[in-house]
């Protein structure tokens, strides 16, 4: 529900959304972002964080890439001002902070002097947080007592520069620079025609706080040539004094074992966030390709009929979250709640499975040791008798074990198919595989629809390195000619992590 403010004058947002890494979006600037009715961002964005805009926000890329402006500043602030009266919840995302040359002070005196109402979320500065990803920090006793940030692109309008480098030369006062690789050796010159010794410590960071960071660390009598070797192009903060010299002892962000790797997550979208989350922590950047979506069964009926006389049975088993999801929705749909259970016995594959159904109220009675469907035929066993009926609601074209195993054993059980996993189809599927570094498979289906999406996939995958959870995804994976480097026990980042650490992984 969108909430139109009085007299139908909006609002706008001046938003920093930090420097890159989307963990560092202030909980404020994320709770306008999931509110606003129409987002407009530009280059410095990343696309993590343009995502939590809600999917009917519309969203006006305004560009801004130096030289290459989508639209110009001028048009930018009459837009905002535009959509404001127009009664809309306006969020302008800028990259790190709003009024860090990012040119919202002259965007809020527009709406100040529009008379729409606006608020302004400060971000964190990539002239901080660059520096600080990079093991940089920006103050330190042994070394300063007041940092500067400079711009390293003056308004060519104003002529002559204002900066006051007598000042900036001084290797114990940190400067700064943004915007200055394209007049680094400027800069440079400048800084050495003031007096500062060619010995001092001089780093450029590019894409701070982004898996694609890089660092370079030189003098200032090396830096512009060591630069334009190294291709530092912009964005990237330059860094001038002796603070430098502490990323040799508190270098971090690019020194885990993950930094850097595009990592494929294959699972299916729902389920994919926070192990995207985890990859950004971890210095790996995410790349979401779902090889297979959950969707409703063929035949729908007998999932619901079986929700609705759910209280014939004895024992409801669990084997997913998804199948959980199911079950609430089609009871949704008659109206009812988790009370329509009563006293049916509820059994769940493993701890996930049993936290969906706790998040909906309900306690499970049964959870195996080990979360596979024989451990639960087990279980069930031991727990119930003969003649026992038993309702096992699992996904469509599951394994047939578990029913097997209870009927043999004199138990009433009917299955219903709760849902069906399908192959997505993506053109951009293969490209996304490429690009990655590391591919997960969660599940066989994943691999199923890996390989759907990419019919050459052994040889695509030949030159990655393949995590595939669990023994029964793993060879799933070697049966289709898949080589397999790691097998981590579950589907969580730290055995990932822990997996590819072993040196020859990677
Ligand atoms: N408001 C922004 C700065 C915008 S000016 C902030 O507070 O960070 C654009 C400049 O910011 C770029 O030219 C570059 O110098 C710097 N910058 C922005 N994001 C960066 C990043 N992730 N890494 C390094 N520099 C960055």
């Amino acid at each position: 529900m969108r909430r139109a403010s009085p007299a139908g004058v909006g609002k706008v947002w001046l938003v920093g959304a930090g420097p890159g890494d989307p963990g560092l979006l202030t909980l404020k600037a994320a709770r306008a972002l999931a509110r606003c009715d129409v987002l407009v961002y530009d280059y410095l964005a990343s696309p993590a964080i343009v995502s939590l805009a809600p999917p009917d926000c519309e969203k006006v890329y305004v560009g801004k890439k130096a030289g290459r402006h989508t639209l110009s500043q001028d048009e930018i602030t009459a837009l905002i001002v535009r959509l404001g009266r127009d009664g809309k919840r306006v969020v302008r995302l800028k990259g790190g902070d709003v009024f860090v040359f990012a040119r919202g002070g002259e965007e809020a005196e527009a709406l100040a002097d529009a008379g729409v109402p606006f608020e302004v979320v400060p971000g964190i500065t990539s002239a901080i947080a660059a520096p600080a990803y990079a093991g940089i920090p920006v103050t330190h006793r042994d070394h300063n007592t007041a940092f500067t940030v400079a711009t390293g692109h003056e308004d060519p309008a104003k002529g002559p520069s204002t900066l006051d480098f007598a000042k900036l030369a001084n290797r114990k006062a940190t400067t700064i620079f943004l915007m200055a690789m394209s007049n680094l050796a400027g800069i440079v010159a400048k800084l050495r025609e003031h007096g500062l010794e060619d010995d001092t410590p001089v780093a450029i960071v590019r894409e701070g706080t982004k898996p694609s960071q890089t660092t370079l660390v030189a003098t200032l009598g090396t830096v512009a040539a060591d630069a334009e070797r190294a291709g530092m192009t912009a964005p990237a903060v330059v860094v001038v004094g002796d603070v430098v010299r502490e990323r040799e002892r508190i270098r971090w962000f690019d020194a885990q074992p993950l930094f850097g790797k595009r990592v494929l997550v294959t699972r299916p979208a729902h389920q994919a966030d926070d192990v995207a989350v985890r990859l950004w922590e971890a210095g790996a950047e995410p790349i979401l390709a779902p090889a297979i979506a959950i969707g409703p069964p063929d035949d729908p009926a007998p999932a619901r009929d079986a929700v609705a006389r759910v209280r014939d049975y004895d024992w409801i088993v669990f084997t997913s979250r998804n199948g959980v999801e199911a079950c609430f929705d089609r009871l949704g749909e008659l109206g009812r709640d988790a009370r329509a259970f009563g006293d049916v016995k509820i059994a769940a594959i493993g701890p996930k499975t049993a936290a969906a159904l706790a998040a909906r109220g309900i306690r499970v009675d049964l959870v195996p040791p080990v979360y596979v469907n024989e451990a639960v035929a087990d279980a069930l066993l031991a727990r119930g008798a003969s003649g026992d009926r038993i309702l096992v609601y699992r996904a469509q074209d599951a394994r047939d074990v578990l029913p097997e195993t209870l009927r043999a054993h004199g138990r009433r059980v009917d299955v219903v198919a709760a849902y069906a996993t399908r192959f997505v189809d993506d053109p951009a599927f293969a490209a996304k595989a490429v690009d990655s570094d590391v591919v997960t498979f969660t599940s066989s289906s994943t691999v199923r629809g890996f390989v759907h999406n990419v019919p050459n996939a052994a040889e695509l995958l030949a030159t990655k390195t393949v995590a595939a959870f669990g023994p029964i995804t793993a060879q799933t994976a070697r049966d289709a000619g898949i080589r397999v480097d790691v097998v981590p026990g579950e589907f969580t980042v730290d055995a990932l992590i822990d997996a590819l650490a072993a040196p020859a992984s990677l």
